[in-house]
């Protein structure tokens, strides 16, 4: 099932658009199959879950963080993940920016928008970005690539779609800018019900769990 549903995803998707597995909750063994049929990134909301997939897993796909990072995973986070999706602090991405020089390497990030300015919900104003981010370019070791939202939850994924077009509005905005350090590459937006609004709207990074991994793997069934 894991394997039907990726195979016909990845050929839904056009051309430019990067299919991240979001893998949360998910065994070993399922992220296993989704990259046996094509997958090559594998999106983690937990630094410890990201451990174990990673354990069977290894280099051979890329790793996003797609979950709120707390500060204490920082080092963690820098020695696993290939991008961090999710920053939205000037606080979190100083210490990513210590950890980076401590490991002498390079992290791309992209900045989290909280497109529905819902106060519970991670991310930054889509009116303060612009100001994170010319505070984390000038991080040695950050690089920002982009901005990621999740935007509210509706039963219609047509009622997604302002909160995408607004974030869409601002990595254009943001990209016109050319701030130094900063490049304007990745929007990532777009969960199992929302991604075909999402990439009309402009995502060139979906973010799929329950469509990839609804059905379970293949011994079960
Ligand atoms: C779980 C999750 C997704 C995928 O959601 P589905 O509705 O299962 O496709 C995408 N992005 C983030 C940040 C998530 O936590």
């Amino acid at each position: 099932m894991i394997f039907e549903n990726v195979r016909r995803l990845l050929e839904e998707l056009p051309p430019g658009v990067t299919l991240v597995a979001a893998a949360k909750g998910r065994s070993p063994e399922e992220i296993l199959e989704a990259v046996e049929a094509g997958v090559e990134v594998i999106g983690e909301n937990y630094v410890q879950e990201a451990e174990a997939a990673f354990a069977v897993v290894g280099r051979r796909v890329k790793w996003h963080m797609i979950g709120h990072l707390q500060r204490n995973k920082a080092k963690r986070a820098v020695e696993l993940f290939d991008l961090i999706e999710t920053v939205d602090s000037i606080e979190l991405a100083a210490e990513l920016e210590k950890r980076c020089a401590r490991l002498g390497r390079t992290m791309p990030i992209l900045i989290e928008i909280n497109s529905g300015r819902e106060p519970q919900k991670a991310g930054v104003l889509p009116e303060e970005a612009e100001g994170l981010i010319r505070g984390i370019a000038r991080f040695e070791h950050l690089r920002v690539q982009g901005l990621m939202t999740m935007g509210p939850r509706f039963g219609d994924p047509e009622g997604a779609r302002p909160y995408f077009r607004e974030t869409r509005r601002l990595f254009d905005h943001l990209r016109a800018l050319a701030i130094p350090n900063v490049e304007m590459r990745y929007l990532s937006m777009g969960m199992s019900n929302t991604y075909r609004v999402a990439i009309e709207e402009g995502a060139n990074i979906v973010r799929i769990g329950t469509k990839i991994f609804e059905g379970g793997p293949k011994g079960d069934r």
